[in-house]
């Protein structure tokens, strides 16, 4: 059974050719995996078909990093779930915190999409995290419990079970600076007796500058079911020693 799950958010990054290198370098590591960890990529939107084919004779999944709220109709410049997955699609993230702060995703969005994502059957990844400011106020439970609260209460607690949330102090994410595994361990316990019943069966990833270094003290603490990486998912070789750090 696999345990531990690791997502590579490309963000805006790649090409055709960049693409291809980084996919079969990693692909060339992974082989047939390590029995333990599911790993998932997500390209931008314009490469999800690119990277389908080159996923096609692995068991690496494909993962969008946004979706509208949409099913279709006139948004210009959106991707519906629908169309994520006739791309092979089994992930969709929401609420990125790029997405909350440069296009302003308010909760009652992110948990519109949410609900977008599942109606489709892809694994919504829900993206929950303070602010430093937020950290030094003391807020970071306050702040993660109603970024869970208001997705919760519109999908109802039953379908987080068919979910995943990573947890990403927004002050980690490409600074280089990682929330401690204790601080990490701490938001990830919260967030599952947060989900209620199904708590225990949720995969609770963590993200912000995870790298070959800190993953596998990160995978070692009790809560921490796996990764959502950004920069270090750019390098094949970083890459696929993170997703090699189970213990
Ligand atoms: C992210 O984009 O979700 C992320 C965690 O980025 P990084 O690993 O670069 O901090």
């Amino acid at each position: 059974m696999q345990h531990l799950l690791v997502v590579a958010n490309w963000k805006m990054n790649g090409s055709l050719s960049s693409n291809r290198e980084l996919v079969e370098g990693f692909l060339n590591c992974w082989g047939a995996g390590n029995g333990k960890t599911a790993v998932a990529l997500c390209p931008p939107a314009v490469y999800l078909s690119q990277v389908s084919g080159l996923l096609q004779a692995s068991d690496v999944e494909l993962g969008a990093q946004d979706v509208s709220s949409a099913s279709s109709g006139a948004y210009t410049g959106e991707v519906s779930a629908e169309m994520l997955a006739e791309m092979g699609c089994s992930y969709a993230l929401v609420g990125h915190s790029e997405r909350r702060e440069y296009h302003a995703e308010s909760n009652d969005l992110v948990a519109a999409k949410f609900a977008a994502v599942q109606q489709q059957g892809l694994i919504p990844i829900l993206c929950v995290g303070e602010t430093l400011e937020q950290r030094e106020a003391e807020q970071t439970l306050a702040v993660i419990g109603e970024q869970l609260r208001v997705v919760m209460e519109c999908v109802g607690e039953s379908a987080m079970e068919n979910a995943v949330v990573a947890y990403e102090p927004v002050w980690a994410i490409g600074t280089g600076l990682t929330a401690t595994p204790e601080q990490a361990q701490q938001v990830h316990e919260f967030i599952r007796r947060q989900l209620g019943d199904v708590g225990s069966k949720v995969k609770v990833l963590y993200g912000g500058s995870v790298k070959p270094s800190n993953a596998a003290e990160l995978f070692g603490q009790k809560d921490i079911d796996g990764a959502l990486v950004g920069g270090a998912s750019l390098n094949s070789e970083d890459f696929f020693s993170i997703c090699s750090a189970a213990s």
